[in-house]
C-alpha cells in the first residue's frame, strides 16, 4: 500500500489543484490526497503533511502527524502555534528561490541606485533634470539576515560592485563582506548604510525590530527594501521618516494583511514602491522536487530531516 501524505492549504481551488499536479508528477510512490478529501478514519494514517498556508485546526486533526514539509521559506504562522502543535516543521530551502530572492534584490537595489523612483516623478512633471550619480562601491547596502536567502543576495550585490554590509544573530565571516551582529551591531551598520535590505525571519525577536528609534539610525537619504515580513518593520514610522525626507524610497513586497487593503495610505505614497509579495515565490517544480527528496528519505531511509528550531522561531 502507497504511503499517504496529507496536502493542507487554504489556497484556492484552482491553486490547490495546480500544486496537486505538481506533487503527484514527482510523489510516483505516494498518494497526495488534499485535507478535505481525507476520510476521517484515514485522519490517523497521516504521519507526515505538505502543507502551504495550512489551516491549524485541520492540522490538530490529524493525531499522528510526525511533521510537515511547508511549501514556503517563512513558517511563522505555524511556529506562533507552536503550544498547540506537537509536530516538527521544516521549511522550504530551495536553491531555485534563493536565485530568483538574489535577482529580486539586486533589481531593486538598481531600481534605487540608479534613481529611477525619482526619474518616474520627473516624467510626470515633464522634467527635464539630471541627477550625478556615485560609484556603485561606494553606495553601502546592507542585509539584514544571512541566511538562505541573505547570503546569495549579499554575494550577487558584491559580485556586482557594490559595498556589502551584512548583520545577522551569529557572527559570520565572509571575504569582501563586512558582517556585524547584535544591538550595537545593528546600530553601527544602519548608520553606514544606502540601502537597507531586510530578508530576516518573522520571530519573537525581530518583530518591530525596524522601529522609529532603529530606522532613525539609517543615514539619511537611506532607502529601504523589505522581502522579509511586514511586521519586522513600523510602517508608519517608516513613512513619517520619508514624509520627513530623511529617507529617500522605501519598495515593500510584504504587508501585515495581504492584499495590502484598498485604503491603505501606502498605496498613495510617493516615496513608497508597493509590490504583490513577488520577491522570492516558490517554484512549484523545484519546491515539489525538494518535498519529496526529504519525504521520501523518512519513508525510506528513516532519516529526519533538518526541523525549525522552535524555541529560536527559525
Ligand atoms: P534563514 O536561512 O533561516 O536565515 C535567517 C537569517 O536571519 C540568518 O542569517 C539568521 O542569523 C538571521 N536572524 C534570525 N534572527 C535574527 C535576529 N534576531 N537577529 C539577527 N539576525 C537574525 O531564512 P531565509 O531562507 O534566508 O529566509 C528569510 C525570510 O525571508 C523568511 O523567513 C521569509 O520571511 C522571507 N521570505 C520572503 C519571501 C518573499 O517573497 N517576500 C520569499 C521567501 C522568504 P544566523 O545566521 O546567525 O542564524
Amino acid at each position: 500500500m502507497k504511503n499517504c501524505i496529507a496536502f493542507v492549504s487554504t489556497l484556492d481551488e484552482a491553486s490547490n489543484i495546480l500544486w496537486l499536479n505538481n506533487l503527484k508528477t514527482i510523489f510516483k510512490n505516494y498518494e497526495i490526497i488534499l485535507f478535505k478529501d481525507l476520510k476521517e478514519d484515514e485522519y490517523t494514517c497521516i504521519n507526515v503533511a505538505i502543507v502551504i498556508k495550512p489551516d491549524i485546526k485541520e492540522l490538530i486533526k490529524l493525531k499522528n502527524l510526525k511533521w510537515v514539509q511547508s511549501l514556503s521559506a517563512g513558517v511563522e504562522k505555524l511556529i506562533n502555534e507552536r503550544d498547540s502543535l506537537r509536530f516538527n516543521i521544516v521549511r522550504m530551502v530551495d536553491d531555485n528561490m534563493s536565485v530568483v530572492m538574489s535577482d529580486s534584490v539586486l533589481a531593486w537595489s538598481f531600481y534605487l541606485y540608479k534613481n529611477m523612483p525619482l526619474y518616474k516623478k520627473q516624467q510626470n512633471n515633464s522634467l527635464w533634470i539630471e541627477h550625478e550619480i556615485k560609484e556603485k562601491n561606494e553606495i553601502t547596502i546592507t542585509i539584514l539576515g544571512l541566511g538562505e536567502l541573505g547570503l546569495a543576495s549579499a554575494l550577487k550585490l558584491k559580485a556586482n560592485d557594490f559595498n556589502v554590509k551584512a548583520w545577522s544573530r551569529s557572527k559570520k565571516t565572509i571575504e569582501g563582506i563586512s558582517t556585524y551582529c547584535g544591538n550595537d551591531g545593528l546600530e553601527e551598520v544602519l548608520e553606514q548604510t544606502d540601502i537597507l535590505v531586510s530578508l530576516l525571519p518573522l520571530t519573537q525577536a525581530t518583530t518591530m525590530l525596524l522601529n522609529k528609534q532603529k530606522l532613525n539610525f539609517l543615514k539619511k537619504n537611506a532607502s529601504v527594501i523589505n522581502f522579509s515580513r511586514a511586521a519586522i518593520f513600523d510602517y508608519k514610522a517608516l513613512a513619517v521618516l520619508l514624509d520627513k525626507k530623511h529617507l529617500k524610497h522605501a519598495v515593500l513586497d510584504v504587508f501585515e494583511q495581504e492584499p495590502l487593503i484598498k485604503d491603505s495610505s501606502l498605496w498613495k505614497h510617493e516615496d513608497i514602491t508597493i509590490l504583490p509579495h513577488i520577491s522570492g515565490p516558490t517554484n512549484k517544480k523545484t519546491a515539489s522536487k525538494i518535498a519529496y527528496e526529504n519525504i521520501n528519505e523518512y519513508f525510506v531511509n528513516n532519516k529526519e530531516p533538518l526541523f525549525v528550531d522552535k524555541n529560536k522561531g527559525y
